[in-house]
């Protein structure tokens, strides 16, 4: 994909208008320049880089487009720091000027997501100039944010080197970031990436006058003040509808509870549900740059049915929570007297009327498709259904929320670009315009697996996973990026197969069941087996015994890579997944000999072999979870969260000590 960045060689020599020391571009290789564009994330769908200038750090002069933009003032003060401040005209060897709009801005138009593309443009005639173009002050704080680390990536503590450079720039979906977790935590680092939309779950409830209120929690407040200097709305959230009741809403409204063996279904033949959700979504909605409001449906019934009550019992509940929502909208803008954007968010208990939803709400609503056993998911396999895409095609918004992490509720490390590059393709390939992933507990848990969600929701066919994986080395300052994408691409993929497999996570769900006991048992299913198409464990995500065996031999190399490379997170990391694979070996290996009866004797000697190395492999991991954590957690956050996973690694080991005993193997 490097073919788009141009490797001029000419040379030019410039004097500068100014009363400063002549301005001379520098030829640069063709590695240099491939080299240099590596600093940036996500890459320019087209940037032609073909040489370079030197000025002395304080010398380039900011000449931004008038207004009162916030975001154009950031955009110059971000660049005022990498250019080691705002030089005076009089002093300037060089000039980056902003332009919104104008005739070179206009074949911009034409581009996708038209707001946040960008130009940047070099003239070198006179003075050395380099021009931002673009047809928002969105899309000029991207150009800046591209320059920015182009600049960042090659300059001196005393020079400044400034590209040469031609930049075509515009992002695949329209919103790209994430919900949940810490990300108000990490505005600035998720914004430099141009991610550009942040949900959080607000505080909503009805207070003992019994009067509904709903707010951002004082410790998310910086969507509210921060986020907007780096280009990111923040869309709060009303929690899945079935969750609400027990916030103080059925002890004030009790006549607003189901009737239903469902704890927390509302029934929506009150007229007094969409009142109090217009109530949250008025209040909500005033919070300041707040435009858009995500209301998530009700997540799960639990095989419960919505309320029975003579009104209710004859219509799907479903449809009538989804009228009710669009009744609260309709209320919440009147009573607002302005517009605000509708999103609605499905989940697993909506799914069988998702086209149904969709059929009632206007086009200007917008959706995220989220299904926790689908969405939430690291299979091999796509996760948008065909009628999701219709929709997509019809023209409405369409977004997923997808995880990026190990598992949503279990926590091993993952550098899965393979992974991420797979989900984002798919994303983009099917029309969808809004990313909102996840990953939890904290982003820094999955730096790398959420800078690729930012690299690929901008330029899906761009950076290959192991081009990313260089740029990233690079930007972190990794020795040895090519070494380090070695690695990526090994770990990558068998990881992928163990967290794809929810192996270990299985274990929790019952769904095969405990690995322990299903070997007792004879029951552990087949390489590939995936439970009512929702639980791989223990071994879904792998096809066959080659590739399981395949798997066995990456993550021995992963390790041996990662030990070569001396970078201790991919170190800690192989170890968990070398010792995981390896258990998950064993088991496969124990249940050709282990029978319902129990295990012939001239296998005893390989079930003892094969015991041993299932618990050494688990225990590999339990051991070094902990120290993992330590290197990516907060050190300031209350809690910890390896405790939940080793928890399960102890019982696992324990509980297969048990069954080798039980099998008359002694260990
Ligand atoms: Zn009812």
């Amino acid at each position: 994909m490097y073919s788009r960045v141009c490797l001029l060689t000419l040379a030019a020599v410039l004097v500068c208008a100014a009363q400063c020391a002549p301005l001379t571009k520098k030829n640069i290789s063709q590695q240099e320049a491939l080299q240099w564009v590596r600093y940036t994330v996500p890459l320019p769908k087209s940037i032609k880089i073909s040489g370079q200038i030197i000025v002395p750090r304080g010398a380039v002069r900011i000449v931004p487009s008038p207004g009162q933009s916030v975001l154009l003032k950031q955009a110059a003060k971000e660049l005022a720091d990498a250019f080691g401040g705002n030089a005076p005209s009089s002093k300037a060897a060089f000039t980056v000027r902003f332009q919104l709009g104008g005739a070179e801005a206009d074949a911009l138009k034409k581009l996708k997501n038209s707001d946040q593309a960008y130009k940047i443009t070099t003239f070198l005639k006179k003075a050395g100039e380099l021009r931002l173009i673009a047809l928002t002050p969105n899309g000029l704080y991207y150009a800046a944010k591209t320059l920015q680390q182009l600049v960042r990536g090659r300059s001196t503590p005393s020079s400044i080197r400034i590209p040469v450079l031609e930049v075509t720039d515009w992002p695949d979906m329209a919103q790209r970031g994430l919900w949940g977790a810490d990300n108000y935590e990490h505005l600035k680092w998720l914004g430099d990436r141009k991610m550009n939309i942040m949900e959080q779950i607000s505080a909503i409830g009805v207070d003992a006058q019994g009067k509904p209120f709903a707010a951002v929690r004082p410790d998310r407040m910086p969507l509210v003040t921060e986020a907007p200097l780096y280009g990111i709305e923040f869309a709060p959230v009303i929690l899945h509808l079935e969750q609400v009741g027990r916030l103080g809403v059925f002890e004030h409204y009790p006549e607003f509870k189901g009737k239903t063996e469902h704890p927390g279904a509302l029934c929506y033949s009150q007229p007094g549900v969409a009142d109090m959700i217009a109530e949250w979504m008025v209040q909500l909605a005033s919070v300041p740059g707040v435009k858009t409001l995500d209301c998530w449906l009700t997540e799960n019934m639990h095989g419960q049915p919505g309320c029975q009550c003579d009104k209710c019992k004859n219509e799907k509940w479903q449809l009538l929570e989804v009228r009710t929502v669009l009744k609260a909208w309709e209320k919440a803008k009147q009573k607002l007297g302005r517009y605000f954007t509708l999103r609605v968010t499905t989940s697993e208990a909506t799914e069988p009327e998702n086209k149904a939803i969709f059929a009632e709400l206007p086009p200007d609503v917008q959706v995220t498709y989220y299904h926790s056993l689908l969405t939430y998911n690291n299979r091999r396999m796509q996760i948008i259904p065909s009628y999701v895409v219709e929709e997509a095609k019809k023209g409405r918004w369409m977004g997923v929320i997808p995880n990026f992490c190990s598992h949503t509720g279990y926590w091993e490390p993952f550098t899965g670009a393979s992974f991420v590059h797979y989900r984002l393709n798919e994303f983009v390939d099917k029309g969808l315009k809004i990313l909102v992933g996840y990953v939890t507990p904290g982003v820094n848990y999955y730096r790398f697996n959420t800078e690729a969600a930012a690299e690929w929701s901008w330029n899906a066919k761009g950076r290959s996973p192991r081009e990313f994986a260089i740029s990233y080395a690079v930007r972190y300052d990794i020795k040895n990026p090519e070494k380090f994408a070695d690695w990526c691409e090994v770990i990558g993929e068998v990881a992928w197969d163990v967290y794809g497999s929810h192996w270990l996570y299985g274990e929790k769900t019952g769904h095969p069941g405990k690995a322990a006991d299903l070997l007792k048992k004879g029951e552990l299913p087949e390489l590939g087996s995936v439970l009512w198409d929702a639980f791989p464990a223990p071994w879904g995500n792998i096809k066959d015994e080659a590739r399981l065996n395949a798997d066995v031999q990456a993550a021995a190399k992963a390790l041996k890579l990662a030990k070569e490379l001396g970078y201790q997170l991919a170190v800690e990391e192989s170890l968990v997944v070398d010792g995981t694979i390896r258990a998950l070996k064993a088991l496969y290996e124990l249940r050709k000999i282990v029978r319902p009866t129990g295990i012939a004797p001239e296998h005893k000697p390989a079930a003892e072999r094969l015991f041993r190395e299932y618990i050494a492999g688990l225990k590999q991991a339990r051991d070094v979870l902990p120290r993992w954590e330590k290197m990516v957690r907060n050190p300031n956050w209350p809690t910890t969260y390896e405790d939940r996973v080793t928890e399960i690694l102890d019982g696992m080991i324990s509980e297969m000590k048990n069954t080798a005993a039980e099998l008359g193997v002694n260990l």
